[in-house]
Protein backbone atom coordinates (compact mmCIF):
# COMPACT_ATOMS: atom_id res chain seq x y z
CA UNK A 1 0.00 0.00 0.00
CA UNK A 2 1.32 3.59 -0.74
CA UNK A 3 0.30 6.84 -0.05
CA UNK A 4 0.67 9.93 -2.39
CA UNK A 5 -0.11 13.63 -1.20
CA UNK A 6 -1.90 15.08 -4.21
CA UNK A 7 -3.26 18.42 -2.89
CA UNK A 8 -1.25 19.56 0.46
CA UNK A 9 -3.97 21.15 2.41
CA UNK A 10 -3.51 25.69 2.54
CA UNK A 11 -5.35 28.61 3.82
CA UNK A 12 -3.22 30.89 2.24
CA UNK A 13 -3.45 32.93 -0.60
CA UNK A 14 -0.50 33.01 -3.10
CA UNK A 15 0.44 35.89 -5.03
CA UNK A 16 1.67 36.01 -8.92
CA UNK A 17 4.05 37.59 -10.40
CA UNK A 18 1.82 40.23 -11.12
CA UNK A 19 0.71 40.78 -6.92
CA UNK A 20 -2.77 38.78 -7.95
CA UNK A 21 -4.14 36.30 -5.91
CA UNK A 22 -3.76 33.08 -7.10
CA UNK A 23 -6.74 30.28 -6.79
CA UNK A 24 -7.80 28.66 -4.82
CA UNK A 25 -5.54 30.05 -1.77
CA UNK A 26 -7.53 27.50 0.12
CA UNK A 27 -8.15 24.22 -0.42
CA UNK A 28 -8.51 21.06 1.61
CA UNK A 29 -5.72 18.16 1.28
CA UNK A 30 -6.43 15.64 -1.06
CA UNK A 31 -4.75 12.23 -0.39
CA UNK A 32 -4.28 8.79 -2.79
CA UNK A 33 -4.13 5.57 -1.32
CA UNK A 34 -3.04 2.68 -3.42
CA UNK A 35 -4.06 -0.86 -2.45
CA UNK A 36 -5.20 -4.56 -3.41
CA UNK A 37 -4.71 -2.79 -6.97
CA UNK A 38 -7.40 -0.10 -5.86
CA UNK A 39 -7.12 3.34 -6.24
CA UNK A 40 -8.34 5.48 -3.54
CA UNK A 41 -9.14 9.48 -3.44
CA UNK A 42 -9.22 10.75 -0.32
CA UNK A 43 -11.43 13.98 -0.21
CA UNK A 44 -11.51 15.95 -3.97
CA UNK A 45 -9.87 19.67 -2.54
CA UNK A 46 -11.50 23.10 -3.83
CA UNK A 47 -13.65 24.64 -6.60
CA UNK A 48 -10.16 25.80 -8.84
CA UNK A 49 -8.15 22.82 -7.75
CA UNK A 50 -8.78 20.14 -10.74
CA UNK A 51 -6.18 20.84 -12.72
CA UNK A 52 -3.79 20.47 -10.17
CA UNK A 53 -5.33 17.53 -8.98
CA UNK A 54 -5.12 15.78 -12.65
CA UNK A 55 -1.71 17.00 -13.44
CA UNK A 56 -0.33 15.15 -10.10
CA UNK A 57 -2.40 12.11 -10.47
CA UNK A 58 -1.15 11.85 -14.60
CA UNK A 59 2.45 12.33 -12.86
CA UNK A 60 1.53 9.42 -10.72
CA UNK A 61 0.51 7.23 -14.18
CA UNK A 62 -3.23 7.38 -12.92
CA UNK A 63 -6.26 9.36 -14.74
CA UNK A 64 -9.48 9.88 -13.18
CA UNK A 65 -11.44 6.83 -14.68
CA UNK A 66 -8.60 4.82 -12.57
CA UNK A 67 -10.17 5.86 -8.86
CA UNK A 68 -12.51 3.37 -7.92
CA UNK A 69 -13.31 4.67 -4.40
CA UNK A 70 -13.75 8.55 -3.40
CA UNK A 71 -13.77 8.81 0.59
CA UNK A 72 -15.11 12.34 1.89
CA UNK A 73 -13.55 13.45 5.63
CA UNK A 74 -16.63 16.13 5.35
CA UNK A 75 -18.76 17.82 2.82
CA UNK A 76 -17.40 21.02 3.02
CA UNK A 77 -16.77 22.38 -0.14
CA UNK A 78 -12.95 22.56 0.37
CA UNK A 79 -12.82 18.49 0.85
CA UNK A 80 -14.92 17.97 -1.65
CA UNK A 81 -16.11 20.04 -4.52
CA UNK A 82 -15.05 17.70 -7.16
CA UNK A 83 -17.06 14.48 -6.17
CA UNK A 84 -19.08 14.47 -9.16
CA UNK A 85 -15.98 14.08 -11.58
CA UNK A 86 -14.95 10.77 -11.03
CA UNK A 87 -17.39 8.42 -12.96
CA UNK A 88 -15.97 5.13 -12.10
CA UNK A 89 -15.48 5.78 -8.11
CA UNK A 90 -17.50 4.45 -5.57
CA UNK A 91 -18.53 7.24 -3.24
CA UNK A 92 -18.23 6.55 1.06
CA UNK A 93 -19.55 9.65 2.51
CA UNK A 94 -21.09 10.52 5.62
CA UNK A 95 -23.85 13.15 5.20
CA UNK A 96 -27.13 14.21 5.97
CA UNK A 97 -29.96 13.29 3.92
CA UNK A 98 -32.20 16.49 3.15
CA UNK A 99 -34.78 14.39 1.11
CA UNK A 100 -35.75 12.72 4.15
CA UNK A 101 -34.78 15.15 6.93
CA UNK A 102 -32.74 12.18 8.37
CA UNK A 103 -29.53 11.82 8.87
CA UNK A 104 -26.95 8.92 9.11
CA UNK A 105 -24.67 11.27 11.34
CA UNK A 106 -27.07 14.02 13.10
CA UNK A 107 -25.41 12.69 16.55
CA UNK A 108 -23.40 13.73 18.93
CA UNK A 109 -22.30 10.27 19.79
CA UNK A 110 -18.55 9.45 19.19
CA UNK A 111 -19.34 5.47 19.54
CA UNK A 112 -21.94 5.82 16.40
CA UNK A 113 -21.14 3.63 13.61
CA UNK A 114 -18.14 5.03 11.25
CA UNK A 115 -18.22 4.47 7.56
CA UNK A 116 -17.67 1.07 6.42
CA UNK A 117 -14.67 0.44 4.03
CA UNK A 118 -14.43 -2.43 1.75
CA UNK A 119 -10.26 -1.85 1.95
CA UNK A 120 -7.68 -4.04 4.39
CA UNK A 121 -5.69 -1.41 6.10
CA UNK A 122 -7.66 1.61 5.63
CA UNK A 123 -10.53 2.35 8.53
CA UNK A 124 -12.54 5.47 9.70
CA UNK A 125 -13.38 6.84 13.02
CA UNK A 126 -16.03 9.49 13.52
CA UNK A 127 -14.38 12.67 14.48
CA UNK A 128 -17.22 14.92 15.12
CA UNK A 129 -17.34 18.84 16.55
CA UNK A 130 -15.87 20.76 13.31
CA UNK A 131 -18.70 18.88 11.60
CA UNK A 132 -21.12 16.54 12.62
CA UNK A 133 -20.54 14.01 9.56
CA UNK A 134 -17.02 14.02 9.84
CA UNK A 135 -14.83 10.48 9.20
CA UNK A 136 -11.05 10.40 9.76
CA UNK A 137 -9.41 7.71 7.70
CA UNK A 138 -6.67 5.39 9.72
CA UNK A 139 -4.57 4.34 7.23
CA UNK A 140 -1.91 0.77 8.40
CA UNK A 141 0.77 -1.26 6.77
CA UNK A 142 1.61 1.46 4.08
CA UNK A 143 5.35 1.55 2.87
CA UNK A 144 5.75 5.13 2.30
CA UNK A 145 3.74 8.70 1.76
CA UNK A 146 4.84 10.53 -1.46
CA UNK A 147 5.16 13.95 -0.91
CA UNK A 148 4.37 16.56 -3.68
CA UNK A 149 8.19 17.22 -4.11
CA UNK A 150 8.60 13.64 -4.85
CA UNK A 151 10.37 13.32 -1.72
CA UNK A 152 9.03 10.20 0.23
CA UNK A 153 8.49 9.39 4.03
CA UNK A 154 9.33 5.81 4.75
CA UNK A 155 6.71 4.20 6.99
CA UNK A 156 7.88 0.98 8.35
CA UNK A 157 4.73 0.14 9.73
CA UNK A 158 4.43 3.49 11.22
CA UNK A 159 0.70 4.46 11.45
CA UNK A 160 -1.02 7.80 9.00
CA UNK A 161 -4.48 9.17 9.43
CA UNK A 162 -5.84 11.35 7.69
CA UNK A 163 -7.85 13.64 9.50
CA UNK A 164 -9.59 16.59 7.48
CA UNK A 165 -10.53 19.12 9.79
CA UNK A 166 -10.85 17.30 12.90
CA UNK A 167 -7.33 18.24 14.04
CA UNK A 168 -4.57 20.83 12.92
CA UNK A 169 -1.06 21.68 14.21
CA UNK A 170 -1.74 25.13 16.24
CA UNK A 171 -4.53 22.25 17.88
CA UNK A 172 -1.88 19.98 19.07
CA UNK A 173 1.02 22.14 19.97
CA UNK A 174 -1.57 24.28 21.69
CA UNK A 175 -2.58 20.72 23.70
CA UNK A 176 -6.16 20.94 22.56
CA UNK A 177 -6.32 24.43 24.15
CA UNK A 178 -6.46 26.23 20.86
CA UNK A 179 -9.61 24.83 18.88
CA UNK A 180 -10.38 26.44 15.41
CA UNK A 181 -14.13 26.56 14.21
CA UNK A 182 -15.92 23.68 15.35
CA UNK A 183 -20.05 23.98 15.96
CA UNK A 184 -19.63 22.21 19.19
CA UNK A 185 -16.24 22.69 20.84
CA UNK A 186 -15.70 20.02 23.22
CA UNK A 187 -16.99 17.91 20.86
CA UNK A 188 -13.97 18.74 18.76
CA UNK A 189 -11.42 18.69 21.48
CA UNK A 190 -12.97 15.07 22.03
CA UNK A 191 -12.58 13.99 18.55
CA UNK A 192 -8.75 15.36 18.37
CA UNK A 193 -8.37 13.50 21.27
CA UNK A 194 -9.77 10.63 19.68
CA UNK A 195 -7.35 11.10 17.12
CA UNK A 196 -4.16 11.20 18.96
CA UNK A 197 -5.56 8.20 21.18
CA UNK A 198 -4.77 6.27 17.90
CA UNK A 199 -1.39 7.12 18.60
CA UNK A 200 -0.55 8.13 14.72
CA UNK A 201 3.07 8.78 13.65
CA UNK A 202 1.93 11.00 11.29
CA UNK A 203 -1.53 13.15 10.71
CA UNK A 204 -2.27 13.78 7.36
CA UNK A 205 -4.73 17.38 7.98
CA UNK A 206 -7.13 19.10 5.73
CA UNK A 207 -4.95 21.96 5.99
CA UNK A 208 -1.49 22.69 6.36
CA UNK A 209 1.88 19.99 5.69
CA UNK A 210 2.20 16.96 7.25
CA UNK A 211 1.75 16.89 10.89
CA UNK A 212 5.28 14.20 12.51
CA UNK A 213 4.21 13.23 15.67
ZN1 LIG B 1 -11.39 22.56 5.40
ZN1 LIG C 1 -14.38 21.75 7.01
Amino acid sequence: MKIYQIIEGRHDHHKDENNLTVLPGHTGSVTLVQSEDKNILIDTGARGTWEETTKRLKQIGIDVLDIDIVLLTHLHLDHSYHVALFPQAQLLAWSHDWKSGETKCLTNDLNAGPLEIPIKGISAIRTPGHDECMNSFIIEGAEGIHLINNELIHLEGKNVIVSGDAINQVVIESNLEKIPYAYDAELYRASAQKILDQKPDFIIPGHGPIIFL
